[in-house]
């Protein structure tokens, strides 16, 4: 049976901490995880969580004692990952438009770096030239993805080097004999069919033949999660067996078995985070019924960001008669979670949880109307622990410096 936290629960670590709050649960993301490792197990699978996803120390710590590597899109991203006490061979940095002082400093840490534009693999063929192994991303021009905002592969997008400039891509790799151990692609989040990771796969296959000291194919992250309680979860087996049966008649022929890399986020995060808020203010008017929550998008900001869909649940008054309630936050902009939701019948002061918080909620997190920013509670063996205190005035001084 699937991990989930009750609304009992989640009610009780609500009181006890205080909303607005996120709690995520151990044993969630533990199962998410055996999921992938089973399912790949007779693949050379490595799977790097991606940790833009949450990047509490304490959810990287615990993904790391699991089993899991750790990748990071940002260089305080991979010192985070260090200072969790995670090794720099399980660490994976995958910059995008970044200066290549911060390729360097990659570098200097130990972590595999995989590069994304053909000025920075010049920089890098210049200075560090073949002696450091290293990856390159590759935009495949594929269109997936829940939406356009979460598509990164396709032929417009800013990631990756484009599959079309391979010729100019060789060209610089032979001029410095930079040593490519990785092709890389991401395209995109929110992936359900399998026959996406197979297109990918294919693309980099023909690309392979090319660079003779490749050791890793690595395929990004993207796994969809289930969001509404009738979603099928995404068959990560069949995902598996697809790729499986492509990497065996057309990559593993001459014995050689690269390994392939995952960069899971929203799969291992996602489904195990809840973020909980309290009603203020119930509006009644003659076209909406709103619930205005204690908090906005300044604390969940995926909805209002890309169309991201929540499901909702009253604990405080799960058996209340149905109605139909718009959710909206306390900012000073329209900050709506959630239109014409049908629930139990809301009332100030009750507990809304948000499902789904455990990637790209906290994480995406900010300020803004001088907010702070929520509690964090970590849920382990049936014990809840606080693992980032709730802001106060003090750190919405920190930084500021008086010219007055
Ligand atoms: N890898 C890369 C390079 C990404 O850009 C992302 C998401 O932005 C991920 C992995 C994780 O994606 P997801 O959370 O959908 O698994």
């Amino acid at each position: 049976m699937s991990q989930k936290l009750t609304g009992g629960q989640l009610l009780d670590i609500s009181k006890e901490y205080g909303t607005p709050l996120y709690v995520y649960h151990a044993e969630k993301i533990r199962e998410q995880y055996d999921k992938l490792t089973t399912a790949f197990s007779s693949l050379p699978a490595r799977f790097f969580y991606a940790c833009k996803a949450l990047t509490n120390l304490n959810i990287i710590q615990y993904i790391h004692s699991i089993g899991g590597g750790i990748d990071c899109s940002s260089i305080n991203e991979a010192k985070l990952a260090l200072q969790a006490g995670v090794p720099k061979e399980k660490i994976l940095y995958t910059s995008n438009g970044i200066a290549f002082e911060e390729i360097e400093e990659a570098v200097n840490l130990g972590v595999h770096v995989n590069i994304d534009s053909l000025s920075n693999l010049a920089r890098f063929g210049k200075k560090i030239g073949n002696s450091y192994p290293v990856g390159v991303r590759i935009r495949p021009n594929i269109l997936a993805g829940g939406n356009l905002k979460i598509s990164t592969g396709h032929e417009r997008s800013k990631f990756g080097i484009p599959i079309d400039q391979i010729e100019e891509l060789k060209t610089i790799v032979d001029q410095y004999n930079i040593h490519i151990k990785t092709l890389h692609i991401h395209t995109g989040s929110d992936i359900k069919d399998a026959d996406v990771f197979v297109q990918g796969v294919k693309v980099l296959a023909e690309l392979v033949p090319h660079f003779d000291r490749l050791e890793v194919i690595d395929l990004g992250g993207g796994f969809k999660v289930p969001y509404e309680p009738d979603h099928d979860e995404t068959d990560i087996s069949a995902i598996a067996k697809k790729l499986k049966t492509f990497l065996e008649e057309h990559l593993y022929v001459n014995g050689k078995k690269y390994e392939i890399w995952f960069e899971p986020g929203k799969y291992l995060v996602s489904e195990a985070g809840y973020f909980i808020t309290k009603v203020n203010v119930l509006k009644q008017t003659h076209s909406v019924n709103f619930a205005g929550v204690d908090s906005g998008l300044n604390h969940l900001i995926r909805p209002m960001f890309y169309d991201a869909y929540h499901h909702i649940e009253n604990i405080s008054n799960p058996n209340g008669e149905e109605k139909i309630y718009t959710i909206t936050g306390y900012i000073c902009e329209t900050d709506t979670f959630a239109s014409d939701r049908k629930l139990p019948e809301i009332r100030e002061g009750d507990y809304l949880v948000f499902y789904n918080a455990g990637a790209y909620g906290f994480e995406m997190a900010s300020n803004y109307n001088s907010r702070f920013r929520p509690v964090e509670v970590l849920v382990k063996d049936g014990q809840a622990s606080m693992i980032r205190k709730r802001e106060n005035f003090d750190d919405l001084l920190r930084n500021q410096v008086a010219m007055f």
